[in-house]
C-alpha cells in the first residue's frame, strides 16, 4: 500500500511557490510570472529511503493582503485542505522582507489553529539564493531564528537553477516520515468503503 502526504505550499505572492514545485516535479522553470489564481493540487509520487509516498502538494493561492484577512479564516471558504495538511512549506524571498514577515504571520497561526498537534512539520524555505547580494538578512541569522526561536526547519533554495529543490521536499519528508504524520491509504479507503455500502460491523 502507498502511503499518502498532503504537503501545503505557502508564501506571499511572488515568491516562488508554483516554481519550485514545477521545478521540483518537471525540472521546469520560467522567467515569465504567471500569478497562481486558483487553488493548485499537484499528485507526484516519490521514493525515500526504498519506500514510495504520494504526495499531494497543494500550491496555495494567498489572498491579497494578509493582515486583513485572517489567513485560516480566509481558508475555511477556499480551501480546508491546506487546514488538515500534514507538513508546512513556508516560502519567502531572501530579497523582499515584506515576505519574510508575512511567513513569520502564516506561521505563527498555523502554530495557534494546530494547537493539539504540535508535531506537524513546518519548513521556512528561502528562494531567489541566486539573487543573494541583495538579501535583507544574512543567512545565518536567518537560520538560527527559524530554527531556534520558531523551532522549524530551514532551507534556501534557487527554484530558478534547481539548487536544493529536492533537497527541501527529502528533508521536509524525511521529518513528516520520522513523526508519523502520513496517512494510511488503506485505512481511508475502507474507511471509505464502509462508508459507502453502509455497512455495520457488529
Ligand atoms: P508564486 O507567486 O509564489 O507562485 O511565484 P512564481 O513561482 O510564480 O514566481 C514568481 C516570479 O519569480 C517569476 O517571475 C519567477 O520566474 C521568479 N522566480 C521564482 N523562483 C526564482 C528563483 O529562484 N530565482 C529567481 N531569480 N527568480 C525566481
Ligand atoms: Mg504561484
Amino acid at each position: 500500500m502507498v502511503e499518502t502526504l498532503s504537503i501545503a505550499v505557502i508564501g506571499a505572492p511572488g515568491v516562488g511557490k508554483t516554481s519550485i514545485i514545477r521545478q521540483f516535479i518537471y525540472n521546469d522553470f520560467s522567467e515569465v510570472y504567471t500569478p497562481t489564481r486558483t487553488r493548485y493540487v499537484y499528485r507526484p509520487s516519490v521514493i525515500l529511503n526504498g519506500i514510495m509516498y504520494e504526495l499531494k502538494i497543494l500550491d496555495v493561492t494567498t489572498p491579497g493582503s494578509a493582515a486583513s484577512h485572517p489567513f485560516f479564516e480566509w481558508l475555511d471558504l477556499r480551501c480546508r485542505g491546506v487546514r488538515n495538511a500534514n507538513a508546512y512549506i513556508l516560502v519567502y524571498d531572501i530579497c523582499c522582507v515584506e515576505s519574510f514577515e508575512y511567513v513569520k504571520m502564516i506561521r505563527q497561526q498555523i502554530v495557534e489553529h494546530r494547537y493539539g498537534r504540535p508535531e506537524v512539520p513546518i519548513l521556512v524555505v528561502g528562494n531567489k539564493r541566486d539573487l543573494q547580494r541583495q538579501r535583507f538578512m544574512p543567512r545565518r541569522a536567518v537560520s538560527v531564528l527559524v530554527k531556534k526561536t520558531w523551532k522549524c526547519g530551514y532551507v534556501e533554495c534557487s527554484a530558478k537553477f534547481n539548487w536544493h529543490v529536492v533537497l527541501l521536499f527529502k528533508e521536509l519528508l524525511g521529518i513528516a516520515v520520522a513523526r508519523g504524520m502520513r496517512q494510511n491509504h488503506t485505512s481511508i479507503r475502507l474507511q471509505g468503503a464502509l462508508q459507502r455500502n453502509r455497512c455495520t460491523i457488529m
